[in-house]
């Protein structure tokens, strides 16, 4: 009871902790230690509960307000550690610049040409009539569907 009164008097206080908390049950998914930098860039990524994309660029850019100052190359190479370690999965659009998907299933996202976005796009609406077969000697590793959007002219 102690707690939720406490809770009461600085609800912002208590969800900071959930969501430190959450991020660091998401690093023990991974068996990823829990360093400050990998905290903060991981509440920023999963505290709220909610699935994102980032790239590096755009995750450094939340991580400026944190406590800890973290490089954009930090920030890059934990988003790839938090992939090697199955916690995200690169969403390739084009060469120049990888997305960061925190939602770990197969599903088909929406590029948003214009803001240069990624979005998740409805599952249940895409179907996959037929593959080409794979060459000898190869198996169909993944498929990855991403649909490029712009306004109409
Ligand atoms: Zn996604």
């Amino acid at each position: 009871m102690g707690a939720e009164l406490q809770d009461q008097a600085r609800p912002e206080r208590a969800q900071e902790e959930r969501a430190k908390t959450r991020a660091s049950d998401w690093l023990a998914r991974g068996n990823l230690r829990p360093t400050r930098q990998r905290v903060q860039l991981a509440t920023l990524l999963v505290g709220d509960g909610v699935d994102r994309h980032v790239t590096a660029e755009s995750l450094y850019a939340l991580s400026a307000s944190g406590a800890e100052k973290v490089s954009l190359a930090t920030v890059y190479n934990t988003l790839r550690a938090f992939c090697d370690a199955g916690l995200m999965q690169e969403v390739v659009v084009d060469g120049a610049k990888s997305y960061f998907d925190t939602r770990m299933d197969d599903h088909p996202h929406f590029f948003w040409e214009d803001s240069a976005t990624l979005t998740d796009a409805p599952a249940d609406q895409l179907e996959i009539a037929r593959l080409p077969d794979a060459p000898d000697g190869t198996e169909v590793a993944r498929v990855d569907v991403v649909i490029r959007l712009r306004r109409k002219r």
